[in-house]
C-alpha cells in the first residue's frame, strides 16, 4: 500500500486546501484557494501537480485553480460543475477517478450547493467532505433544501467509522459553542471540548478527525447520538425535524 502524505494548507481566513502526494513526485490538490501558497508548498517539496479536485463551485474552494493551471498547464481538473472557461473533467455521483496516488469514489452530496460532491478514498480510509460536514457541525444550506442536506449527511453517516475526515473550514470552536448553548452541561461535549482545545493549542487546527468519533458527538451528522437523543425524544422530533431545528438555530447563532 502506498503511504500517502497529506499536507494541510491554511487558506484565506479559515479555509483548508489539501495536497496529497507520495514519493513519486506527483501531487493532487483539493479545493485550491490561494494558488501562490500552494505553489510554494509544491516547489518546496519538488512536486509536480498532476490534478486538481473541486468539491463545489464556491470561490473560496476554486479561486486558486487558474493560477495553478498557469504554472502546471498539463494538470487535469476534476470538478462537479463548470469553472469559467477552463477545461474540466466533470465528476458526478458514483464516478471512480484514478490518480497516480490513489482512487476516489465520488459521492454526490447536495445541500450546501447543488453541485457538491464528497471524495472518498476507501482504500486509504480518507474522506474529503468540503463544506458538507464540519467538526461538530455542518455546512449552511445555500442552494439545496434542508432535506437534501440531511440526506447528504446521512450518506456520510453510513460510511465506515475508521475513515479520516478532512473538511473545508476550521469552524470547530464556533460549532462547539453552539452545541454548548443547545445541549447544556453535556458530558460528551465536555470531553470533546478538552480534546479540541488541546488540538488548537498544539496544532492550531482540529482537522482531520475520525468519522466514528464524530458520529458520537455531532447531532447534525447523527441525530441519535447520546448528546441529542433525549432532546430529540423530549421534543418529539424525527431525525429530519431535529436537523431542521438545529440548522435553523445555527444559522442565527
Ligand atoms: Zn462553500
Amino acid at each position: 500500500m502506498i503511504d500517502i502524505k497529506i499536507e494541510i494548507i491554511n487558506q484565506l481566513k479559515d479555509n483548508y486546501t489539501y495536497l496529497l502526494h507520495h514519493d513519486n513526485s506527483l501531487a493532487i490538490v483539493i479545493d485550491p484557494a490561494d494558488d501562490e501558497k500552494i505553489i510554494n508548498v509544491l516547489e518546496s517539496k519538488k512536486l509536480k501537480l498532476d490534478s486538481i479536485f473541486i468539491t463545489h463551485h464556491h470561490s473560496d474552494h476554486t479561486s486558486g485553480v487558474l493560477g495553478l493551471m498557469k504554472k502546471f498547464p498539463h494538470a487535469q481538473i476534476y470538478s462537479p460543475s463548470e469553472l469559467s472557461s477552463l477545461k474540466i473533467n466533470n465528476i458526478s455521483n458514483n464516478n471512480k477517478v484514478a490518480t497516480p496516488i490513489n482512487e476516489f469514489d465520488i459521492l454526490s452530496s447536495p445541500g450546501h450547493t447543488l453541485d457538491h460532491i464528497v471524495l472518498c478514498d476507501f482504500k486509504n480510509k480518507l474522506l474529503f467532505v468540503g463544506d458538507v460536514l464540519f467538526r461538530l457541525g455542518c455546512g449552511r444550506v445555500f442552494e439545496g433544501t434542508l432535506d437534501q442536506m440531511h440526506d447528504s449527511l446521512n450518506k456520510i453517516l453510513n460510511l465506515s467509522d475508521d475513515m479520516k475526515v478532512y473538511c473545508g473550514h476550521e469552524y470547530t470552536l464556533n460549532n462547539l459553542m453552539f452545541l454548548e448553548d443547545i445541549f447544556r452541561e453535556n458530558i460528551d461535549l465536555e470531553k470533546v471540548k478538552k480534546q479540541i482545545l488541546q488540538d488548537l493549542e498544539t496544532n492550531n487546527r482540529t482537522i482531520p478527525f475520525i468519522l466514528g468519533d464524530e458520529k458520537k458527538v455531532n447531532p447534525f451528522l447523527n441525530p441519535n447520538c447520546a448528546m441529542s437523543f433525549k432532546f430529540k425524544k423530549d421534543n418529539n422530533f424525527s431525525n429530519l425535524e431535529l436537523f431542521r431545528y438545529l440548522r435553523e438555530k445555527k444559522d442565527n447563532f
